[in-house]
């Protein structure tokens, strides 16, 4: 038998450095307040943007899509498994992010596997965001295509190696971003990619995970943020987050889609969403259709707890969306403001190496529609006070 006593030693080093993943189990459902370990505690870490996580209207689709569809989907949706239900909602999603065509697979993880891979080879290049997220790399990873990392944001140093690529001999050429930067929240130079894509004849592709719900006219995404439509050749979506379920998608032209339902591998071999997540994922789209004030009470929260902060003295970074790093650095510095924030009522994670390169841990707060004015106020003054006492501000 393997000694996986040996892990222990690993693990306990990941503690003296501040590093160890706390898990804490939720015993109340995904809202603007929760009870934890028998505390109850204000949800600031969450990706339920919207609040949809709980929403009256998104629960009672689901109870009718069991109702009518079951709870399985009886096999991967190649061989049997595709519900009637899940074309419309690869429908309705394709109308509201104004695309030809969506996918809808398992995760935004997978999503990320679906689309890589089948459309590059060893003949072609991936130029990738060096603070791309981990569900990208893999997909990279898991391709025979070329690799160029370029700096972050950084279009220059993007149009450089195209060049590298190029001169190499790429056959293709695939830019990929993330949309929203999800442990920063700044936003991906799109508009100055697509230009350079243009010019050097390569595949655009955005990983829009936190810009779902969020960014554009009704949460539409950063596609309809910088009014790009039809400029951008892949976008990758999530469910899980602002749309308040699980799963993921594709969204672009009908010829790549239909190619992917041929030749992605999460959709050929794995099963796909339940009847249950199909149809509260329908309602999510037709509530964000219909109205975007859920879209505007986050900016607004957003927006609030991001000047009150600043105005304390905390470093809140680059983020230019709901997601409010506060930089701390020190990964133990961190960890401790973590653990005091909790003990006062309020759940905010502390994000590390190698979640976030070594020497920029930060407790990572994400805003919701779902949190009042009096939440955000109380935790406010919880951070004044904390960070006075951990002396990170004055
Ligand atoms: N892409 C990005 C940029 C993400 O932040 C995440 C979630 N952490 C994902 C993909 C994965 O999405 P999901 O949770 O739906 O698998």
């Amino acid at each position: 038998m393997f000694d996986f006593d040996v892990l222990k030693d690993e693990m306990r080093e990941l503690e003296e450095k501040g590093l160890l993943v706390k898990i804490r189990t939720l015993e109340s459902p995904q809202g603007a307040w929760l009870n934890v370990d028998g505390r109850k505690v204000l949800n600031m870490c969450s990706n339920n943007y919207l609040g949809l996580c709980f929403d009256e209207e998104l629960k009672q689709a689901a109870i009718e899509g069991i109702k009518k569809w079951g709870v399985g989907p009886g096999a991967v949706r190649s061989i049997a498994g595709t519900l009637d239900l899940h074309n419309e909602l690869e429908r309705e999603l394709a109308q509201f992010k104004k695309v030809e065509a969506t996918l809808v697979v398992q995760s935004g993880f997978n999503a990320n596997q679906a689309v890589i891979g089948p459309i590059v080879s060893e003949e072609d290049a991936i130029l990738s965001d060096e603070l791309n997220h981990a569900s990208i790399i893999d997909g990279v990873r898991l391709t025979k295509a070329k690799r160029y990392v370029w700096k972050h944001k950084d279009v220059a140093d993007l149009e450089e190696q195209l060049k590298a690529a190029k001169a190499d001999g790429a056959r293709r050429m695939l830019i990929i971003t993330d949309g929203v930067f999800s442990m920063d929240g700044d936003l991906a130079p799109l508009p100055e990619i697509v230009e350079k894509a243009e010019k050097y004849g390569a595949i655009v592709m955005v990983d829009d995970a936190h810009g779902e719900g969020v960014l554009g006219s009704n949460g539409r995404g950063i596609v309809d943020h910088f009014h790009l439509h039809g400029k951008v050749d892949i976008e990758v979506g999530t469910l899980s987050k602002a749309f308040g379920l699980v799963g993921g998608f594709i969204a672009g032209k009908k010829a790549l889609i239909d190619y992917l339902k041929q030749k992605a591998r999460p959709f050929l071999f794995s099963s796909s969403l339940s009847p249950a997540e199909t149809a509260a994922a329908i309602a999510a789209v037709r509530k964000l259709s219909s109205s975007d004030e859920l879209v505007k009470t986050l900016w607004n929260n957003a927006e609030y707890f991001k000047e009150r902060l600043k105005s304390l003295g905390f470093d809140t970074g680059h983020s230019e969306t709901p997601i409010t790093p506060v930089m701390l650095y020190d990964a133990k510095l961190s960890s401790s403001f973590s653990k005091r924030l909790f003990e006062e009522g309020i759940f905010a994670s502390s994000i590390g190496f190698p979640t976030v390169p070594r020497g920029k841990a930060r407790l990572r707060i994400m805003i919701s529609a779902a949190h009042s004015r009096k939440d955000l106020d109380f935790a406010i003054s919880k951070f004044e006070m904390i960070g006075k006492e951990l002396g990170v501000i004055k």
